[in-house]
């Protein structure tokens, strides 16, 4: 297939009308390639493709729907290292990190091979004589998932293999900012023999197809990761319209790491540095809030700022790179804006938040670390999605925890100590979807759930057998002996 590549609707690939260029953050002259910009009339035959699959796949026997997701994570995985240099070039994260993702996708494809054939029911007892209640569950229907760019293969995974695996149909859009690994997923898939109408890709903006989305009657749930406020947005359009769909919300973060007086410091500045920076600090996990007691602060700062001098930033595809481009100039903007205010309130910079200069023209930013940064400063209460973090001083556990909870967002939490009873008070008290004990914030295992509280999440979880929960519906049967 040559550029500019179409959408995929109803078993055919379309050439497209109108395409966008997707530009290699790392080198601005590099394009992968040009991409559908679609219609609504996109989302419309999609959805129309959709309703005439979903009866035969629905009721296809789930062997033939786990074959179908093994082989595609078995091509996944067989070709990781090509897929992983187009995913750097369109995202900006490293290499390593790219050819880790398309691993994932291949990981999280085989397990819902398996979790296709394991789908259950159960048998209870009814309060009147001889009467059976069953219960079993159902797929939804038609799915409308919507990603964002930050990983352009693992999230589509984690929504597409769990849609697909419980016999639901799919109409999927990926971030416009990086269709490309969306493109390729959907091929694979093809090549791996899903059935005409089942999976429908339709590239675009936001604000048409999402939008499309969001208010077509005929879609029945839809699973969407990205920012809050896209995310409120959509509640409110799918649930708060005619539809009612069922929803599935990840949203952002502002996770706290919380660094103890006897936390192990040389494992405490490796959490802080992967959950602060790598992935360029794009992750919905990212620990950009670093709550530090007073004991250790500053030990624990200076070896920070000392590790954070010999990370390389650079092109996603030289070999060295520690943290790759931010994506995109607006995200770039932000970030730099985020370091202003930042010193405007009154936090000190200790190392990076500079522009650099690489081989080719792209985002690059040093990685920015500030000190005497307090709770209401605005860069440590927004979230801000780039490599930038704020140590906070505390003076014990007990203010850390409450510093650590003053948040709007609740995805992920962290603590770096020794001391067993702060790791299980934090466990019990930390009101985040997810925990990290002596771990970065980031990094998640792709057989157990995951997900968060208040801004960050609503609906039920995703990945592991939880994802269950919202890629299928329950029914109730009542029966009398025959
Ligand atoms: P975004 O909200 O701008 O876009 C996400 C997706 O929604 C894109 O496909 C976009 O085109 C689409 N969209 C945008 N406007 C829309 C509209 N009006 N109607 C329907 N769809 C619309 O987010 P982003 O910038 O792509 O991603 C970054 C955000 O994603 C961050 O906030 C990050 O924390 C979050 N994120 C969350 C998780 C998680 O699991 N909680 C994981 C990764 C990223």
């Amino acid at each position: 297939m040559n550029s500019p590549y179409g959408n995929y609707i109803g078993g055919n690939w379309r050439s497209p009308t109108e395409a966008r260029p997707n530009i290699n953050p790392s080198n601005l002259t590099d394009t992968v390639g040009e991409f559908a910009q679609g219609s609504t009339a996109d989302v419309d035959e999609a959805v129309a493709a959709a309703q005439v699959a979903f009866p035969a796949w629905s009721r296809a026997i789930p062997y033939t729907r786990s074959q179908i997701l093994a082989k595609a994570a078995a091509e996944l995985a067989s070709r990781a290292q090509e897929l992983g240099i187009m995913l750097a070039r369109e995202e900006g994260k490293t290499l390593a990190e790219a050819v880790g993702e398309v691993n994932r996708a291949a990981q999280i494809f085989d397990f819902f091979a398996g979790e296709a054939i394991r789908i259950s029911g159960e048998t209870i007892a009814s309060l009147r004589p001889d009467v059976t209640v069953e219960i079993t569950r159902e797929p939804i229907g038609i799915v409308g998932i919507i990603t964002p760019w930050n990983f352009p293969m693992g999230i589509p995974a984690w929504k597409i293999a769990a849609a697909l695996a419980y016999g639901n149909c799919v109409v999927f859009k990926p971030a416009d900012l990086v269709p490309a690994s969306g493109h390729a997923l959907t091929d694979i898939l093809i090549r791996a023999g899903i059935p005409a109408g089942v999976l429908n890709l339709v590239m675009g903006r936001g604000r048409v197809i999402g939008q499309r989305i969001i208010e077509h009657r005929d879609i029945h749930a839809i699973s969407f990761t990205g920012s809050s406020s896209t995310g409120r947005m959509i509640a409110a359009g799918a649930v708060g319209g005619e539809t009612m769909k069922k929803i599935q919300l990840e949203m952002g973060g502002k996770s706290p790491l919380v660094v103890l007086d006897d936390a192990d410091i040389e494992n405490a500045v490796e959490c802080a540095l992967d959950g602060a920076f790598l992935g360029t600090g794009q992750r919905c996990t990212a620990s950009s809030r670093l709550v530090v007691t007073d004991g250790i602060h500053d030990r624990f700062v200076a070896a920070l700022k000392d590790r954070l001098a010999g990370i390389v930033v650079d092109d996603a595809l030289k070999p060295g790179t520690h943290i790759g481009p931010v994506v995109d100039q607006g995200q770039f903007e932000q970030d730099l804006s985020y370091i202003e205010s930042a010193r405007s309130d009154g936090a000190r910079l200790v190392s990076g938040g500079e522009a650099l200069k690489r081989d080719h023209d792209g985002y690059y930013l040093s990685p920015a670390l500030f000190v005497d940064a307090s709770p209401d400063m605005r860069f440590c209460r927004e979230e801000i999605f780039g490599p930038v973090a704020g140590v906070i001083r505390v003076k014990d556990y007990d203010e850390a925890l409450a510093i650590a909870n003053d948040t709007a967002f609740g995805l992920s939490s962290g603590i770096c100590t020794t001391s067993l009873k702060y790791a299980n008070d934090f466990k019990r008290n930390s009101d985040a979807g997810m925990v990290k004990v002596n771990l970065s914030t980031s990094g998640v295992d792709f057989h157990v759930p995951f997900g968060g509280r208040k801004a960050s999440s609503y609906g039920p979880r995703e990945q592991g057998r939880y994802a269950l929960e919202f890629f299928t519906q329950v029914k109730t049967s009542y029966q009398l002996p025959l």
